[in-house]
């Protein structure tokens, strides 16, 4: 009897390692902020994973809700008030959302505004499945361009905000993403999850690795299939991309795309994307969007006033402008493209 109990027990041990789950990556989807939205967690405990999945997916729907402009939801609520001129009780968090815009809005010498959501729903950017393929009349940008909303237009007192311009429509789609992922990924923080990427159409927040490798990411490339460029991280990164591809449609040979120039009421042209790495995702997320704007002439100053020092921008002529900083941490993976390293 005992012989047998001996003669079993290096088995059973075999077993029990065998059975003991290995680190993997977990990956789950989801369709909100209108983009599709990929949760990476490495782990050895699926159970966790999805528990982790499930806060973000509930969170993500309610953030989702409470910022889109258009359908009901608080930020909506605002912008019906705004139309009316009327003074409207907020919570606290739109509150901080207001300010931050109103701070990036300062720093990119207006060329961020998410006040701009009049003009993108002129030019029907506001909803993904119902691109429009004209151009708006003349006329009807400059309606809106003649009294320019801005959301230096948004008066928060006490609980409350009034909107001062009554063509104000607040927009948060351009740094949305940027609070979100960075919340996202602080949440499966605290559950102890500690090896994620959380991935909004292309603006991701990661942390940690997968074991002893890196996270390896690709940045879309705007001219073909495929990354253009990629970085390795295993310390918490946000890295934000803004692009003509994401919504856009083309008209006699040109592109328009959904990132508007306030100051013009048209598309920003001339860049195909821009890339910025920061501490702040909602700082990496404003800043991708203001820099498209800037554009080849712009993008160092703008860059600067903003407090960015990592970013890429590809001219739509298929050049690169990088600084010292980010090429440091960025592979380019496209040869055909010149590069400009500059220090800022
Ligand atoms: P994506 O959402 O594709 O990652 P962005 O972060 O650049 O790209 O955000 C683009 C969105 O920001 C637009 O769909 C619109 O909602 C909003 N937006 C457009 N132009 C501006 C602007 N000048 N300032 C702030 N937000 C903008
Ligand atoms: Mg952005």
């Amino acid at each position: 009897m005992l012989k047998n109990i001996f003669t079993y027990l290096p088995l059973t041990l075999l077993l029990c390692s065998c059975s003991k789950p290995q680190p993997t990556t977990y990956n789950y989807r989801l369709f909100t902020f209108g983009t599709e939205v990929t949760t990476s967690i490495y782990t050895d405990d699926k159970d966790l994973a999805d528990a982790g999945f499930e806060a973000i997916k509930t969170r993500f729907n309610t953030l989702n809700k409470q910022l889109h402009p258009w359908t009901p939801g608080e930020l909506h609520s605002l912008n019906v008030a705004c139309s009316k001129l009327k003074t409207i009780k907020i919570s606290p968090f739109l509150q901080m959302m207001i300010k931050e815009g109103q701070h990036f809005h300062t720093m990119s010498e207006g060329l961020f505004d998410p006040a701009v959501g009049s003009l993108v729903k002129l030019w029907k950017f506001d909803n993904a499945a119902n691109i429009h393929t004209s151009i708006p009349e003349s006329s009807e940008i400059e309606k809106i361009q003649i009294n320019r909303p801005s959301i230096t237009q948004v008066k928060i007192k006490n609980d409350t905000a009034t909107c001062i311009n009554d063509l104000v429509r607040l927009d948060f789609g351009g740094f949305a993403k940027g609070y979100a992922t960075e919340e996202a990924i602080g949440i499966l923080e605290k559950m102890g999850m500690h090896d994620a990427i959380v991935n909004a159409g292309g603006d991701l927040t990661a942390i940690g690795s997968k074991g002893d490798t890196p996270w390896n990411i690709g940045i879309r490339n705007p001219f073909a299939d495929g990354a253009i460029a990629s970085i390795k991280t295993s310390v918490k990164t946000n890295i934000f991309t803004s692009g003509n591809y994401e919504r856009f449609f083309e008209k006699d040979g040109k592109t328009f795309h959904h990132i508007i120039d306030p100051k013009t009421g048209y598309p920003s042209t001339e860049t195909a994307s821009v890339t910025v790495i920061h501490e702040s995702g909602m700082l990496a997320d404003a800043a991708a969007t203001a820099i498209m704007i800037a554009g080849s002439n712009r993008w160092k100053e703008i860059a600067q006033k903003m407090g960015i020092n990592k970013v890429m921008l590809v001219t739509s002529d298929k050049k690169i402008f990088i600084t010292t900083q980010m090429d440091s941490l960025v592979t380019i993976l496209d040869d055909e493209l010149s590069k400009v390293i500059e220090d800022l």
